[in-house]
């Protein structure tokens, strides 16, 4: 029997991070709290998710949302009880861009993703635990790519916090990464890239952008293009065999019209709701066609191209983003200028994130 301090545990019904102790006994484990006690899990259950910074993310089978955080070294009669972590760490974490793009190349002629259902309405068919498992298992740490310091996410969570009313629920990360691009992926990941946040020229920009993706994930498109990329069995199979062609199916994912217009509704009505303007949301658009267009040739072209191959930029996005202005409306900036001054430097200024997606790594 032994008893380890260092633990964080949520239990998958109430959205509280509670400090516990583990107690080992045999082949099951306590976690104690002041006043009570969960319990007994056994480790045999226990299934690892992801490893963020010093902590490792553990899951329990069976049950949604259940975590538990280890951090610094696990006592050596509690370790061998653990699922090894690397078995199911994030695919880019294992793969890295670089072999994942290799792999995708060599195997997407054999990789035919066969669609059996509608994955209209086949996505709210997949179990929460799916959804969430996938996500995990996709996104881990990306591979170190998340940039952190004290100001930029006290930033990012006010404005997940203005554009949502659950935004426990939600993980959003901003990556070193220098291509202008935003992605929603499975379990409510949010992955803004540096690079769109560099190109913004006002946080309501971001914001609009941000709220959009949070649109993706409200409106349940994201299993829904998973789906119709990848098909069912590769959904419900895991990530083992094709795993390369999923991480470049997953960051090429694209949504229909329909989807795109309710992702936009849905980011208008955020905005609104935190009396943000849609004016810079439209701007942004406009420049980001612009740029589409006059530097085809060049290198600003190859940048725009992940956020402009997944989000086509009609016109008609842009005018009723404009439309959505309330004249006389009170207004304000998503952020102040400390706190978007905060964001915009965050990948800057967090030195240890990885950059880039060229970077090979185990
Ligand atoms: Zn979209």
């Amino acid at each position: 029997m032994s008893a380890f301090f260092d633990a964080w545990h949520y239990d998958g019904k109430k959205a509280v991070k509670r400090k516990v102790e583990v107690q080992i006994i045999g082949q099951q484990f306590y976690l104690l709290e002041a006043e009570q006690r969960h319990g007994p899990f056994a480790f045999a259950d226990v299934q690892y998710v992801a490893h963020q910074g010093e902590v490792d993310i553990y899951g329990m089978a069976d049950r949604d949302g259940w975590r538990l955080m280890l951090s610094g070294p696990v006592p050596s009669d509690m370790a061998v009880l653990l699922p090894a972590s690397r078995k199911y760490g994030g695919l880019v974490d294992r793969l890295g861009f670089a072999k994942a793009a290799i792999a995708f190349t060599l195997t997407s002629a054999a990789a035919v993703a066969v669609v059996l259902f509608s994955p209209v309405w086949l996505a709210p068919l997949i179990p929460d635990s799916v959804d969430q498992s996938l996500g995990d298992a996709l996104v881990g740490n990306f591979g170190g790519r998340f940039c952190h310091t004290p100001a930029g996410d006290a930033a990012l969570k006010k404005l997940v916090a203005a554009l949502d009313a659950n935004p426990q629920d939600l993980r959003v990360e901003v990556a070193k990464i220098d291509m202008l691009n935003a992605i929603a992926l499975p379990g409510g990941n949010v992955i803004l890239f540096d690079g769109l946040i560099k190109q913004a020229k006002t946080p309501d920009e971001v914001a609009g952008v941000l709220a959009h993706e949070i649109g993706h994930v409200r409106e349940k498109h994201v299993m829904q293009a998973l789906l119709r990329q990848m098909g069912l069995a590769v959904v419900l199979g895991g990530i083992d065999g094709n795993s390369g062609a999923l991480v470049n199916n997953v960051l090429a994912m694209s949504y229909s019209r329909e989807s795109e217009a309710e992702a936009d509704a849905h980011s208008m009505k955020a905005l609104a709701n935190a009396y943000i303007s849609p004016a810079g949301t439209a701007s942004f658009f406009d420049r980001l066609s612009n740029l589409d267009g006059s530097a085809a040739a060049g290198k600003d072209s190859a940048a725009i191209t992940g956020y402009l191959s997944s989000h086509p930029l009609s016109a008609s996005r842009k005018e009723a983003f404009e439309k959505s202005i309330v004249k006389g409306k009170d207004y304000k900036p998503a952020l102040n200028a400390a706190e978007w001054r905060a964001l915009k430097s965050m990948c800057t200024q967090d030195r240890k994130a990885k950059s880039g997606f060229g970077f090979d790594f185990d």
